[in-house]
């Protein structure tokens, strides 16, 4: 329309001298107007929204002919997708002669959709009111699927993402996030991490705290990781590797950050498996060598320092502490023997029942110094377990040992056993001690970690060395200032022998 108004001035014009400047502008714009008619799609209205005039490429990606175009509104082809308050909001711009920008889904004839990147620029006359509006658009279809299909992806991920602005603040988060922090759709936008944590009802908070400053970040420049251990509300703690990625407008000012957090607790806890059970057969190949070399001189010196306060009665305070420290190395040696001693063992099907009564007897008079009450809560009519009986004693042992040894003010250690699927027994050792702190808890296991004046640190080795040798489980889950409850998983025997019927 605009070109032949063009095309009728030009030739007008050029018949009339003197005015090759206003034909050669006219030439100018003739073209100018021809490119911007190849390159976009565009359209006038008149202010009550009557399509007034669509280009070419209007008409074919809309798949209407011009004539079916003229004379309509736009909802011809509105593709229902966008709510009322959107295209409301879009008539308040550009009826207070303001230019609206945005995307837009729009339905074509035959039904299929298109999105497009639309301006509309509203003409004024002399009073600056609109009397047109002349919708400039750019086809986005391919764009908006790439994004949609990347929307989807990202919220169905099982990882937390998050998008921030250049502030910190969120912009949006996928679901896995809304589930984790327990946030409702929407309701976190606009808020920083420090708004959140300032919200009641936000849980997960050790990781907003913890995850690592979004400005150290930024200030790297570049993609950052933090691994960080969170205490959760459930009172789990739970290991995430934190990445946060900084987004830079062209002249480097902020425009965004990434934020993912992934939960990475059972990829470690089976690394941290992997590395004990390396230290634990190191240790046991070289324990048994050490053990043997070490003790037939301890037992010599043992002998003589004996003889010695024989005669020296009034030290007898000195030698009975020197005594005292080679039992304690004695202690140790037997443990480290019995790490390395039993490579090939022998398994019986073993009632469960029996082993737990003897190492109750074993270990009810060490209780009951220490004022600890021992309880031994057994089923009748268990499934067998196939075990190395004095092996899985020791576990026992241990565990109790532990019990009691955390409570020295006296309590209670209970030890139940039960059922839990077919194939498996589970028997729990929980005492109402002092607890095991939060940082110690993943380490626990490791050779020589102890916490008591008197202590190996070999005793839990022992228990993860054997648990595994007989494919169980043992899990430590403990309180501080309430107590620690140690959860061992034992295959029952697959096949119970039946006794042939008697003739
Ligand atoms: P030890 O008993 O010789 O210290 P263990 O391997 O048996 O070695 O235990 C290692 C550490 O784990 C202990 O020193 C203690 O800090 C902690 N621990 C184990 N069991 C318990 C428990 N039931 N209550 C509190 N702390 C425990
Ligand atoms: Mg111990």
């Amino acid at each position: 329309m605009l070109r032949q108004h063009l095309q009728v001035l030009t030739s007008f014009i050029k018949d009339t001298e003197g005015l090759d400047t206003v034909a050669k502008a006219l030439r100018e714009l003739t073209e100018i107007n021809y490119a911007l008619d190849e390159a976009l799609i565009i359209a006038i209205t008149d202010v009550r929204g009557t399509i007034t005039f669509a280009n070419q490429r209007f008409c074919e990606i809309s798949k209407y002919s011009r004539s079916e175009l003229i004379g309509q509104n736009h909802r011809i082809i509105n593709s229902g997708y966008h709510p009322p308050s959107y295209f409301r909001e879009m008539w308040r711009t550009i009826a207070n002669g303001k230019i609206w920008r945005g995307e837009l889904k729009n339905r074509a004839k035959d039904g299929t959709f298109y999105w497009m990147d639309t301006v509309i620029v509203p003409s004024l006359n002399e009073k600056g009111k609109p009397y047109q509006y002349v919708s400039f658009r750019n086809e986005i279809t391919s764009r908006k699927l790439a994004e949609e299909r990347l929307d989807t992806l990202i919220a169905t991920m099982p990882d937390i993402v998050i998008f921030k602005d250049g502030e910190g603040r969120w912009l949006k988060a996928n679901n896995a996030a809304i589930d984790f922090f327990g946030l409702s759709d929407g309701c976190y936008q606009g808020l920083t991490n420090d708004d959140l944590l300032a919200l009641p009802d936000v849980r997960g908070k050790a990781l907003l705290r913890f995850g690592g400053s979004d400005e150290e970040a930024w200030a790297q420049g570049t993609r950052m990781r933090w691994e960080t251990d969170a205490l959760l509300e459930n009172g789990e703690t739970r290991t995430y590797e934190v990445t946060k990625v900084p987004v830079f407008h062209n002249d480097g000012k902020r425009s965004g950050l990434i934020v993912i957090d992934q939960d990475i607790t059972e990829r470690k806890q089976t690394e941290r498996f992997l590395r004990r059970a390396d230290t634990i057969s190191a240790v046991g190949e070289m324990a048994s060598g050490i053990a043997h070399e070490v003790r037939n001189p301890l037992a010599a010196i043992k002998w003589s320092l004996n003889v010695f306060a024989m005669d020296h009665p009034e030290h007898a305070e000195e030698f009975q502490a020197m005594l005292g420290e080679l039992d304690r190395v004695d202690g140790i040696l037997s443990e480290l023997l019995m790490l390395a001693k039993p490579q090939e063992m022998r398994f019986d099907s073993v009632r469960l029942e029996g082993v737990l009564n003897v190492v109750a007897t074993l270990m009810r008079n060490q209780a009951k110094r220490h004022g600890v009450e021992l309880v031994v809560s057994v089923p009748d009519d268990l499934p067998m377990v196939r075990c190395e009986p004095n092996q899985i004693k020791q576990v026992f042992i241990n565990l109790i040992k532990n019990g009691i040894e955390a409570m020295p003010n006296g309590g209670q250690v209970a030890v139940r056993v039960r059922v839990v699927d077919h194939d498996h027994l589970e028997i729990t050792v929980k005492d109402q001690g002092v607890g095991i702190p939060a940082e110690l808890l993943p380490r626990l296991g490791e050779p020589f970690l102890t916490t008591k004046d008197a202590g190996t640190g070999l005793g839990l080795m022992m228990c993860h060395k054997i648990i595994k040798d007989h494919h169980g489980q043992m899990d430590i889950r403990s309180v501080e200032h309430e107590g620690t409850e140690v959860t061992v998983l034992l295959p029952t025997v697959a096949n119970p022998v039946v006794e042939p019927p008697k003739p």
